[in-house]
């Protein structure tokens, strides 16, 4: 969940989120540093002039950021509460390319300034910790570029997904046999009981991403009820948890569903539940077929085992008790959190005004829409449908949601309101832009991305 900019005058709920963020900036910033520190402190250290020392820096910096990577996505809700989960998958990204270039500074001055260091090149005759080093940097290149170029190349994402695992965790172990086998910065214990630490806080996040959260699932079958067709290649899928169980989410958030695979396959996706938070116990999830698994929704059968691990995210309207009203924002299948949204809201009896621009190709593979009016009934809400290709005689909005189209139909005066943005990239992008012409404090301006990944 993104929330862009500067702030108007701060709520308390603002205020907390806001240490909160400063809270876990420091802690990442605090143990990316440690070692350097650990450098630092100890000026026997190196004694072989200031390139080689802060060559070394740079490669225990680059190394605690990249083992630092695993914690990033391992989807720890108090860590990514503050950010947003897509905001800190976007940091595991570049900061994947810092960490590299970092790492990759640290071979390139050795090199440069003492290429007697390195030792031999060949394996034959270099020693096992160097040749750990020099595999370890180049698997961390091939992460990177089968990560930036996982689209251009095909790469199916659950197979990317299980390659980029495996080779990020075999470049970390090889990284840390370098580290422990060039001891001459290791020289005191408790410099070595620091990259143990580090080395034990790797090996336990991914215990905890590879075995505890998947046996955890494994505990709790869902069970497919329903799948229903809507409108526009979107099925939505009915899950019951196990008897006496049942899932308590804010609207807006999201799960991660694994159907026909093992919790522990590594095969989960991302979707957001539309259902209403107000019912229970199950959920549902609405699924616009795309790729692979999204378009075997349809042939999934009522009865079937669902793996759920939910809730995820914190793109909401529970996140602004305070707002005044609500506009929302929705392009194709990103209704379905808005949708979660209003049916929540809806239960509530909640009275506040509320505005959804709802952009789609065409009139009829327009989803929800018979939902959508009859949500209109019981809510103070105004749907706003904006068609790219608009049927004959359409006298709606056409094209897309641009600042025109904002500023006709919301009303003068929409201080208090927050926005929420559900969309594909591009259209977020440009409402963001429109938002900020007419003047919509940036603050108020939260965005949920779907390709994040
Ligand atoms: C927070 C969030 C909420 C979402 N909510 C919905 C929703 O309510 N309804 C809906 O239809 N779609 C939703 N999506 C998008 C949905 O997750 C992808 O469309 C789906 O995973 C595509 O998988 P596929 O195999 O069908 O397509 P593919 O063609 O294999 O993938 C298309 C793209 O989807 C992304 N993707 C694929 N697999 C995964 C995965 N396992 N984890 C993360 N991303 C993946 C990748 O960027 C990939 O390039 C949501 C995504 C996110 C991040």
């Amino acid at each position: 969940m993104r929330t862009s900019g500067k702030t108007t005058s701060m709520t308390q709920a603002e205020r907390n989120a806001t240490r909160n963020v400063l809270l876990w900036l420091g802690l990442y910033v605090a143990v990316v540093t440690l070692p350097l520190f650990a450098l630092l402190a100890d000026s026997r250290g190196g004694g072989r002039g200031w390139a080689w020392d802060f060559s070394m820096a740079l490669g225990y910096v680059g190394l605690a950021m990249l083992g630092l990577q695993l914690a990033l996505t391992a989807r720890l809700r108090r860590a990514t509460a503050p950010f947003g989960i897509d905001i800190v998958y976007y940091f595991h990204r570049y900061l994947a390319l810092l960490a590299l270039a970092l790492v990759l500074a640290h071979w390139l001055i050795l090199r440069g300034m003492s290429p007697a260091a390195l030792g031999a090149a060949d394996p034959r005759t270099a020693a096992a910790h160097m040749t750990a080093g020099r595999l370890a940097l180049a698997l961390f290149v091939l992460v990177s570029v089968l990560s930036l170029a996982r689209r251009a190349l095909k790469l199916e994402y659950d197979r990317w997904r299980m390659l980029h695992a495996a080779l990020a965790t075999l470049a970390l172990a090889l990284a840390l046999w370098h580290l422990v086998g060039s001891g001459h910065y290791l020289d005191n214990p408790w410099k070595r009981a620091l990259w143990l630490a580090y080395g034990g806080c790797w090996l336990g996040l991914i215990g905890y991403v590879r075995l505890f959260r998947p046996w955890r699932v494994s505990r709790s079958p869902w069970r497919v009820a329903a799948v229903r067709p809507e409108r526009g290649r979107v099925w939505t899928l009915e899950l019951q948890p196990p008897p006496g169980q049942a899932l308590r989410f804010a609207p807006g958030q999201f799960a991660w569903l694994s159907l026909r695979a093992s919790p522990y396959a590594m095969k989960e996706h991302p979707f957001s539940i539309a259902s209403s938070a107000e019912r229970g116990p199950g959920i549902e999830l609405s699924i616009k077929a795309l790729g692979d698994f999204s378009t075997g929704i349809k042939d999934t059968v009522v009865g079937e085992t669902a793996w759920v691990d939910a809730p995820y995210g914190t793109f909401g309207v529970d996140r602004h008790p305070e707002a005044a009203g609500f506009v929302f924002i929705a392009g194709g299948i990103g209704i379905a959190p808005l949708l979660s949204m209003l049916r929540t809201l809806a239960d509530r009896r909640d009275r506040r005004p509320l505005w959804l621009f709802y952009g789609n190709r065409v009139w009829e593979r327009v989803a929800f829409r018979e939902e959508l009016e009859r949500l209109a009934q019981v809510l103070d809400l105004h749907v706003v449908h904006v068609l790219l290709e608009p049927p004959p005689g359409w006298t709606g909005d056409q094209g897309y949601i641009t600042t025109e189209v904002l500023a006709r139909h919301l009303p003068p005066q929409h201080d208090g309101f927050e926005v929420l943005i559900c969309g594909p990239l591009a259209m977020t992008l440009s409402a963001e832009r429109s938002l900020a012409a007419l003047n919509v404090p940036a603050a108020r301006v939260h965005s949920e991305i779907f390709d994040w990944v």
